[in-house]
């Protein structure tokens, strides 16, 4: 999908530059082969099948004698976390990919890998291990915030702009999890059953292009299995990835996805996280015993050294980019990121934009207005330095207006951290908390830290050697009254309070899943009576044992929500709204709902912000809602409410943004990526939970929309839509009338402006069939193209539609039925006003 302005000159320069970047890299590449042989030819068994398996959590194993230095990795895929999970280094975080795929924007999206580029290299990562590229094929999945969309097309175009932003700044991308990992439940042990069309044409196409035309460094399998075989042995990992697709980088596992020796065997690269890994002395004895091919060692690690050498990590190997050559303010990219993915799915009567000129009252309701989730739970969490909240960008962008916040619903499950402005660290001083590790009653190390949310991933604190972990603060209460003191984490707590015990308790691990238990752990707490203003001194020992995974550790403490009287949250919430000239509610989710580890079990929001919304809308004169929640929500009250956003996790200047759009100084850009139901119940594709250890998708193609479109239900808001702030008309449409199997349809449209200001339009183009002799979707998505046009003005926008989105994968191969298409142009699934005939050649 291309969008010219110049016709064909613009398509042969285009055409032109990549003919001659694609020659440039294949003549590199053969020079760099045979010096990276004979860099391989210096290296013992031992010292090859080191390099196979990581160092540590993060980095690789370097080796002096051929100037290889380590490489350092990092999640993302939203921001760059860096070498350790820790707030005194801050990273910028990203609006979810949820959010990013909203804008339908390929430049953005390559701005968004340009921007996570240049947080890697400031903190000295080589590799990002994102995006994550499997499809929301239910909006039950766990990380469906991490992931793009519903559509193939729409993800491969987005994740193959994302890696060449990453790329072309010299750190490596990964593309991930290889492959039908789009569930969580029992993730280390599903099998996904799959058919060989629904891979090819669905959860494959996105590591296709993203391979094919971005040339990504590394991919990253999967934990599950697909059919049966787990995915770091599966063959999937040789054809179509290398065999068919030319991949010459660096199949990296999943954080301990590799199982066996046998593994070696297959086209399986980097063994993570290290140092220890079914691979290691056991296989360098199955290469001695000839039951591994050396060969096929040697084939990873040149790869491994490629890598290196493509982001400077190989003496004598001139890196991709030294330094980013893209590099723009990150905060003002957040900003304006999160603004282009927010979705007006409705607007009743123009209730928004709001002209903060004539209100003079906002009432802000909602537990997320004020605590928002700005990205989702699990790997993928980075630390910010600032979150704007929605209350501060509502109160920036109404500066004339009063601004009131009720909490309407408590939402957090499970304790919350204590805010930095009210925890003194005893030993400093300073805001914080000092935390010592223990070995009986000698204190090993100890660090000042400067948040009660704790994870130790990578890093100096000595958690194998220790057996106990102390926290330390000064916290100085917001109100008076009951407050809940509590943490958060597997084992054994004692919590005292100006040195008297108020809680001694051990908490289980919910669920097998050891990563769920890790990042999401279950919460104790116990009552403690506190003065505003009257510090406390709270000291809290945990027994490490059960907590601690491997040399990592997760530990969260701060203060549970009371919901003692929800009835009184929601009145309290009514009266401010009644009385104000505009009511702002922010539902949305918590991280026990949306986060890696686990999948949803339900679409509703939590908590009682259902009976919230309907209760303020009824009271308040104009009520606009908010939805902060990185995947589908059900809303059954949004006919009731006068303008409804999706905003999905929208980075740390949310709340800028969300300003932004809702006074009208930036136009919503998004459309959904994803079908948003009207209940749980229409859902076509739902399922997540293994059977007998399986995943069955048995829909085949009929994913996202394809099903809605099959089962003849109407969501609640279609694929594809989204308003903005002006009204559009779409004209003369032309598409070429016949194709061959190996060419391309121009599709062009004139896309006219017909309101009163600038505004982006996402031009759709579908394709169908009738009487096919393949069972095929309603419609499809072949190709997008975003726009801006200015108030009134007409722009003729093309898209490029290769012959391969009429082709289906058959028998092994792709097969191009012949004969006429319908190509359908328009604003989203349900609105293609605009139609064509292309005929295929046989
Ligand atoms: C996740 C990956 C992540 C890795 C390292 C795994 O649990 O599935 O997406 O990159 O951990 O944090």
């Amino acid at each position: 999908m291309t969008l010219h302005h110049d016709g064909d000159a613009a398509d042969d320069q285009f055409r032109d530059d990549q003919a001659r970047d694609d020659q440039a890299r294949d003549d590199q590449a053969r020079d760099d082969q045979a010096r990276l042989t004979e860099l391989l030819g210096r290296l013992s068994l031992d010292e090859k099948v080191q390099l196979l398996t990581g160092r540590d959590f993060w980095t690789t194993h370097p080796n002096e004698k051929i100037g290889l230095r380590r490489i350092l990795v990092s999640d993302g895929p939203s921001g760059v976390r860096g070498e350790v999970w820790d707030e005194r280094s801050p990273s910028l975080n990203l609006p979810s990919a949820s959010s990013l795929s909203s804008s339908w924007d390929p430049d953005l999206a390559r701005r968004y890998g340009a921007a996570a580029a240049v947080e890697a290299r400031r903190k000295g990562v080589d590799v990002v291990l994102g995006p994550t590229i499997n499809l929301h094929r239910s909006p039950l999945g766990g990380r469906h915030f991490e992931a793009f969309s519903e559509d193939p097309v729409l993800t491969a175009e987005l994740a193959a702009a994302y890696v060449h932003g990453v790329q072309d700044n010299g750190v490596g991308a990964t593309p991930k999890h290889y492959v039908a990992n789009d569930y969580e439940t029992d993730r280390f042990t599903a099998s996904t059953v799959v058919s060989d069309r629904a891979l090819r044409e669905l959860y494959l196409l996105a590591f296709e292009k993203a391979v094919t035309e971005a040339h990504a460094w590394l991919v990253m399998s999967s934990y599950n299995s697909i059919n049966g075989v787990t995915a770091t042995e599966n063959e999937l990992l040789e054809t179509p990835l290398n065999s068919e697709w030319g991949f010459d980088g660096v199949v990296v596992s999943d954080w301990t996805g590799v199982r066996s020796v046998e593994s070696a065997k297959h086209s399986q690269d980097l063994v993570m996280p290290g140092p220890d890994g079914p691979w290691g002395d056991a296989l360098v004895a199955a290469v001695r015993a000839g039951e591994v091919p050396e060969a096929s060692i040697d084939r990873k690690v040149l790869r491994l050294l490629q890598l290196a050498a493509r982001v400077g990590a190989l003496d004598g190997f001139e890196p991709i980019a030294a330094t980013p050559t893209t590099v723009e303010d990150g905060i003002a990219f957040v900003r304006e990121a999160a603004a282009a993915g927010t979705v007006l799915a409705h607007d009743r009567g123009g209730a928004v934009p709001v002209d903060p000129a004539i209100v003079r009252s906002v009432a802000v309701v909602g537990h997320n207005a004020r605590f928002a989730r700005t990205q989702g739970g699990g790997s993928a969490t980075v630390l910010p330095e600032k979150v704007v909240t929605p209350v501060e960008g509502i109160e920036q962008a109404f500066p004339d207006a009063t601004v009131t916040y009720s909490v309407g619903a408590v939402v957090q499950e499970g304790v919350a951290e204590l805010p930095l402005d009210r925890i003194t660290n005893p030993e400093t001083g300073e805001p914080g908390v000092r935390v010592s590790f223990r070995s009986g009653d000698d204190e090993l190390f100890s660090e000042d830290r400067r948040a009660t949310a704790l994870v130790w991933f990578g890093g100096d604190a000595p958690i194998e050697r220790s057996d106990t972990v102390r926290f330390s603060t000064r916290y100085t209460p917001e109100v008076t009254g009951e407050i809940l003191l509590g943490v958060a984490s597997v084992g054994h707590s004692v919590i005292r309070v100006d040195g008297e015990v108020v809680l001694d308790g051990t908490s289980e691990a919910v669920g097998d899943d050891l990563g769920a238990a890790f990042l999401a752990p279950p919460s104790q707490s116990a009552a403690v009576a506190v003065v505003e203003g009257r510090p406390i001194d709270v000291v809290i020992d945990h027994t490490i044992g059960a907590s601690a995974l491997g040399g990592a550790l997760s530990y969260t403490f701060g203060i549970e929500p009371d919901d003692a009287d929800p009835s009184g949250l929601i009145d309290e919430a009514v009266a401010a709204a009644a009385a104000a000239d505009l009511t702002i509610v922010v539902v949305g989710t918590n991280s026990k709902v949306e986060s890696e580890g686990f999948d949803r079990t339900s679409l509703d929001l939590p908590g009682r912000q259902d009976e919230l919304v309907s209760r303020v809308a009824a009271a308040a004169a104009t009520t606009v809602v908010v939805v902060n929640a990185g995947s589908p929500v059900t809303m059954p009250w949004r006919d009731e409410v006068d303008a409804l956003f999706l905003t999905w996790f929208g980075g740390q200047e949310y709340g800028h943004a969300l300003g932004d759009v809702l006074t009208g100084a930036v136009e919503p850009g998004g459309r959904l990526p994803t079908t948003w139901p009207a209940t749980q119940a229409d859902v076509p594709v739902i399922d997540v939970t293994p059977v007998d250890g399986e995943v069955v998708y048995d829909e085949g193609i009929h994913v996202g929309y394809r099903a809605w479109l099959k089962a003849g239900t109407t969501p609640a808001y279609p694929f594809g839509h989204g308003l903005g702030y002006t009204t559009w008309s779409l004209s003369g449409l032309d598409v070429t009338s016949t194709v061959s199997a190996g060419g391309a349809v121009q599709v062009a449209v004139d896309v006219t402006n017909t309101g009163a200001r600038e505004g982006k339009h996402v031009v759709q183009v579908y394709a169908s069939r009738l009487d096919s002799v393949v069972d095929r979707p309603v419609r499809w998505l072949v190709g997008f193209a975003p726009v801006v046009v200015p108030a009134g003005g007409t722009s003729r926008v093309e898209v490029t539609v290769p012959a391969r989105a009429f082709a289906d994968w058959r028998d092994g191969s792709w097969a191009h039925e012949p004969g006429a298409f319908t190509v359908h142009v328009g604003s989203s699934v349900a609105e293609l006003p605009l139609e064509a005939t292309v005929v295929l050649e046989g």
